[in-house]
């Protein structure tokens, strides 16, 4: 089998987790959700207390940090110092945590390390977050920025929390945190060499499809 690294990156509601696994699942191939590392980190560090406008105090709950996630692309599992946090994680007050620990540049650095080691440990993998086709992993086999309309992406993600938010919620969901991560990462723009899909007038077949047409390319 030949070895194979896909990086995909994209903003909230791009709908890059679902695309990126089942296209793991194609290729048959793991995958890593590298948001999910970020969310389970900001979640211990609530739950121990840690002050998170304390960039120290992050950085070091993060290098500290016990963490296992699945790359099952079947089997969605993260833990943190045994904790298994795999639903805490999605909760909202983690959501709008989490741009605190990855607005830190030590805590990034602990992440992204982590993140290639996962990556070099698999002959094939698929990759996902926001830097990973710029930081992660520039040389990975195929790189792709997935996007879509602000419009597209609100409507996705409010499907996705079964369509109970207000507008201002999902606004807070998706464009807010999308303007805080922009801070640290560019992922609006694909890098040179990145291809771009915009998935705004596609369905999920297709997304899949020119996700896997972009990496045969
Ligand atoms: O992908 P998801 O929305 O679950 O990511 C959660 C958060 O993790 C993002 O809002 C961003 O703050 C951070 N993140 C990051 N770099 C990545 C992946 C996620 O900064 N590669």
């Amino acid at each position: 089998m030949r070895k194979i690294t896909v990086a995909v990156d994209g903003p909230s509601g791009s709908g890059k987790s679902s695309v990126s696994k089942e296209t793991a699942r194609r290729l048959g191939a793991a995958y890593l959700d590298t948001g999910a590392m970020y969310r389970a980190v900001t979640w211990h560090a609530l739950d121990a207390g840690t002050d998170l406008s304390d960039a120290e105090a992050v950085a070091a709950a993060v290098k500290a940090a016990d963490l296992f996630i699945s790359t099952d692309p079947d089997v969605e599992r993260i833990t943190i110092h045994g904790t298994d946090v795999t639903e805490a994680i999605r909760e909202p007050f983690v959501s709008e945590a989490v741009s605190a620990v990855a607005t830190n540049l030590a805590a990034r650095a602990e992440l992204v390390a982590r993140q290639r080691a996962i990556i070099a440990a698999h002959e094939r993998i698929v990759a996902e977050g926001r830097d990973i086709t710029t930081v992660v992993a520039p040389d990975a086999d195929a790189r792709i920025l997935l996007t879509a309309s602000e419009e597209a992406r609100l409507r996705r993600r409010g499907l996705q929390l079964g369509g109970t938010q207000s507008d201002a919620e999902l606004q807070a969901q998706v464009l807010v945190r999308d303007a805080k991560d922009s801070t640290v990462v560019d992922f609006h723009v694909a890098a040179d060499g990145v291809a771009t899909v915009d998935s705004s007038e596609m369905d999920f077949e297709q997304t899949v499809t020119a996700v896997l047409e972009a990496i045969k390319a």
